[in-house]
């Protein structure tokens, strides 16, 4: 039976980006034996401009209904001004809510032609492979209460809370204790449970649960360490696992490694009633200061596609020929602007989608 995919092109450098995205799964339709059809709709600022809202119920049951889903990015200038219950953003935090998206891959890879892009030196970064997965469907982006509050003429509180549950916890350290058996086997848990009892709980159940995985070595860390640990020696990693927030902040961090968050892929697997979801994006936003130019890096998005193939359709022939074809194109040095060294040749979104489409032909 044909697959479902889904694109979200969202918003700002998403469209661009999506439209190399729709080049790639046009190379797959007509060049590999993976059957699918493929639909598209409007999420964050560019669904609010359509609906009125920034993830339509329409959208959200045909979401529900897709084998997978490739998001661009939501954002931007044009929509900061609503209400923060309206705001594009809340568009991809409730396709994560909703369709329970809580455990959040995102490898931080670093391509040999690319060593110098970094701004860490070459010694620290060579080679590096390692895979952060973040949970995403809890902490302090979801606890309640949250809000901003006046407590007199003088003083306004503004407040959120950092809630998680045994059973969060439980299911996103099984995932990452699973990845990292199928890899090297060292798992690194990021909280900060010295100051933070959801995370002194988090601490006892990863801990509680490496039990049944005594082939995988567990190491903790302190929040404020790993970020500075992921800087001054990155290989020391394969995969850590890490709350909402402290993920997405050393992800980030992490992207600086290997160059550029255009470079930086993402996969968000979860399970509701019995059904596989899963979402790919670039890890990047909509990047306002440079939409419209046709100069965004759109290998983040390739490299999820790429991504897509391997962990929602066991399509592993599928998944490397791809992240090799970008391999290629960086080794002949062709770079867009984030990427770019002197060395190198300057090319557009365009064209960095067209290179990729002529080593796919060619490989
Ligand atoms: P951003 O990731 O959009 O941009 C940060 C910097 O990185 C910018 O200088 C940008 O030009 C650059 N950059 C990002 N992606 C790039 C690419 N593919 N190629 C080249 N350069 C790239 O983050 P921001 O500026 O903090 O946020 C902009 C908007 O995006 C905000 O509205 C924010 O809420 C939203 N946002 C959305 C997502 C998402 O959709 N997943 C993630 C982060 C931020």
């Amino acid at each position: 039976m044909k697959k479902k995919i889904f694109l979200l092109p969202g918003d700002g450098i998403g469209k661009e980006i999506s439209i190399q995205a729709k080049k790639i799964l046009s190379w797959i339709d007509s060049k590999t034996k993976f059957e699918f059809e493929l639909s598209e709709d409007y999420v964050g600022g560019a669904a609010i401009d359509k609906y009125g809202t920034p993830l339509s119920d329409k959208t959200l049951k045909e979401l529900r209904k897709s084998d997978a889903i490739i998001l661009g990015a939501v954002g931007g200038p044009k929509w900061e001004e609503l209400s923060f219950d309206l705001r594009p953003e809340r568009g991809l935090l409730k396709i994560r809510k909703e369709l329970d998206l809580f455990a959040n891959f995102r490898p931080a890879i670093v391509f040999n032609s690319l060593v110098n892009s970094s701004t860490l030196k070459k010694e620290v970064i060579e080679g590096l492979d390692i895979l952060i997965i973040r949970e995403l469907t809890s902490g302090i982006y979801f606890g309640e209460p949250r809000g901003i509050e006046i407590v007199n003429n003088e003083i306004t509180k503004g407040f959120n809370t950092l809630v998680y549950y045994s059973n969060e916890i439980m299911r996103i350290a099984d995932v990452a204790f699973q990845t990292a058996n199928s890899r090297k086997k060292k798992l690194c848990s990021v909280d900060k449970a010295n100051v933070l009892e959801s995370t002194e709980l988090w601490r006892n159940i990863v801990s509680d649960l490496s039990k049944k995985y005594p082939e995988v070595e567990l190491t903790h860390m302190y929040v404020d360490n790993a970020s500075m640990q992921l800087v001054r020696n990155p290989k020391q990693f394969d995969v850590i696992v890490t709350t909402n927030m402290f993920g997405d902040i050393l992800s980030d961090c992490a992207s600086m490694l290997t160059g550029s968050l255009g470079m930086l892929p993402s996969a968000s697997i979860g399970i509701k009633n019995g059904k596989k979801s899963a979402m790919y994006e670039p890890v990047h936003g909509s990047a306002p200061d440079i939409s419209g130019k046709n100069i965004a890096n759109p290998l983040a998005m390739i490299l999820s596609i790429s991504m897509m193939m391997d962990y929602s359709f066991s399509e592993k022939k599928i998944s490397k020929v791809i992240f090799n074809a970008v391999n290629s194109i960086l080794e002949k040095g062709y770079r867009t602007v984030d990427i770019l060294d002197e060395k190198s040749k300057k090319v557009s979104t365009d064209e960095m989608g067209d290179l990729v489409i002529g080593e796919l032909n060619n490989g």
